[in-house]
């Protein structure tokens, strides 16, 4: 029997309350990991979970977040930075509100997120932090320049921050996923979803399982050891 080592880890998810984020806090509970997970509103918890109102834009709300964490579950072993907007538009009629909008959640809620919990990780000299970026910050995406940029980024602070944190044994890496049946893509048109889907070599959208499954890999301190400031994509060989 070989297992994943993530019984009785602590692990954090961000928007945990639904899509991606819900089927990531599920499988690291069937994997026997300790989870908490954060959302603005929490609207759908089981209590499996330890579920926690926080908003990633906001670096007070977060650490408030994770001492409540820390005191409820103890010292955190994984962090997941899963939350995450779309403001979409064609460049010429993107607003200011809709950039910051995006920028405040995707980019500067990945580091409000971390920051929190990074000392803790050093301190107990092992830790696994996974980012969630996109197909759009890997190959581009029309009327998606705010979302596009963000997740780009995404992939810059993970391999700053895998040579950053390495000395203390702590792994940052990114997932890149392609297009995933969730309530983001739902909005997407049928004519323009037909359209993806013919481009994607599977035919279809992913299921939020399947990056469910990437993260669990990725915080593996047995699958994963030696991998740091890495992005894996999982988009059904939707390729640049
Ligand atoms: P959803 O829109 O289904 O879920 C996003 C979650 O993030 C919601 O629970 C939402 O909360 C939460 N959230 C939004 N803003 C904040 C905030 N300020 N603070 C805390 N939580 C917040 O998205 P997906 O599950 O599809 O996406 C999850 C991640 O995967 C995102 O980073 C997304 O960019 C990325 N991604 C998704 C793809 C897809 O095809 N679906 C493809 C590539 C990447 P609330 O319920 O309150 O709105």
């Amino acid at each position: 029997m070989v297992s994943l080592g993530l019984e009785d880890k602590v692990i954090v998810v961000t928007g945990g309350n639904r899509g991606i984020g819900k089927a990531i806090v599920n499988l690291l509970l069937d994997l026997g990991a300790k989870v908490a997970y954060t959302d603005i509103v929490i609207s759908d918890d089981d209590g499996k979970a330890l579920a926690v109102e926080a908003d990633v834009t906001s670096l007070e709300s977060m650490q408030a977040a994770a001492q409540m964490i820390t005191e409820k579950l103890g010292p955190v072993y994984g962090v997941v930075a899963n939350a995450g907007i779309t403001r979409d538009n064609f460049f010429t009629k993107l607003t200011d509100a809709d950039w910051d909008a995006v920028i405040n959640v995707n980019l500067k809620g990945v580091k409000n997120t971390i920051q929190p919990f990074i000392e803790g990780m050093y301190e107990q000299n092992g830790g696994s932090i996974v980012a969630i970026s996109s197909i759009s910050g890997d190959r581009g995406n029309a009327g998606q320049a705010n979302y596009a940029a963000t997740k780009a980024a995404v992939i810059g602070i993970v391999k700053s921050l895998a040579r950053e944190c390495a000395r203390y044994g702590v792994r940052a890496n990114a997932i890149a996923p392609g297009f995933i049946n969730t309530e983001m893509t739902q909005a997407i048109p049928d004519k323009v979803r037909d359209k993806i889907t013919a481009e994607i070599p599977f035919r279809r959208f992913g299921e939020p399982q399947d990056i469910a499954w990437a993260v669990a890999y990725l915080l593996s301190p047995v699958a994963s050891s030696y991998v740091s400031g890495e992005v894996l994509r999982v988009n059904g060989a939707h390729h640049t």
